[in-house]
């Protein structure tokens, strides 16, 4: 049977090799990026935008963390699909609902790898006529960088060029809801990619 359960949210998942942020190592940056952003926008009234899926859990402890008045919205891009290369084509599946017109917009993401996706997501928001684009991203993967990603002035963490998954960050739709980021054994993917079946279909029973 493919039923698993575990202990506590905070057991390590078997399928998680290592743990590389750990909740309170989140929690003590997530306050300290709160402070930075609070002091950033002082009466501007920004808009925060979280970018679905991947940084729906960080967004939700971010806007905890602010002192100061923001609106708050979401969009969704996708650049990854269901693999783990960036298709370097985004797909805007869910535009602004607040209208980023004249607005101090802070796009908030999970992780920035090749740039890419920040690259088009930022001059979309910037065509849509918003004031300023700046960027907030949990982690950045600094070494595979292949497109420019202007204004991305507040991180997380520098993040070293491994696979991650947890607190919002998905392999194949699974993993986001764990409350920590790690690395994912490298036998799940490879697994995953040698039967040559899309990985959610591996799951599927325990759903
Ligand atoms: P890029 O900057 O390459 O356009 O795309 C960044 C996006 O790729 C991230 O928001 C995330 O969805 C995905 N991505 C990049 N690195 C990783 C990783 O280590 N793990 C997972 N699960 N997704 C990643
Ligand atoms: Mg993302
Ligand atoms: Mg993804």
């Amino acid at each position: 049977s493919s039923i698993e359960r575990w202990e506590s949210p905070d057991t390590k998942h078997a399928d998680i090799e290592e743990i590389l942020y750990s909740q309170d190592v989140l929690k003590k940056r997530i306050a300290e990026l709160g402070r930075e952003l609070s002091e950033a926008y002082e009466g501007q009234l920004p808009l925060f935008a979280g970018v679905l899926t991947g940084a729906f859990v960080f967004f939700g402890d971010l806007v905890r963390a602010i002192t100061i008045p923001i609106e708050v919205d979401f969009v969704a891009a996708h650049s990854y699909g269901h693999g783990m290369e960036s298709s370097g084509k985004l797909d805007i599946k869910k535009d602004f609902r607040i209208d980023p017109k004249g607005r101090e917009v802070v796009l908030v993401e999970d992780i920035v790898d090749t740039g890419l996706t920040l690259n088009v997501l930022s001059k979309h928001i910037m065509d849509r006529g918003a004031k300023s684009v700046s960027i907030c991203t949990l982690l950045d993967k600094r070494a595979r960088r292949a497109a420019p990603v202007p204004n991305l002035k507040f991180i997380g963490f520098d993040c070293p060029d491994q696979f991650v998954v947890g607190y919002g960050i998905d392999w194949a739709e699974r993993y986001r809801y764990l409350p920590y980021v790690g690395y994912l054994r490298p036998s799940v993917y490879s697994k995953a990619i040698s039967e040559q079946e899309p990985a959610q279909d591996r799951f599927r029973e325990e759903k």
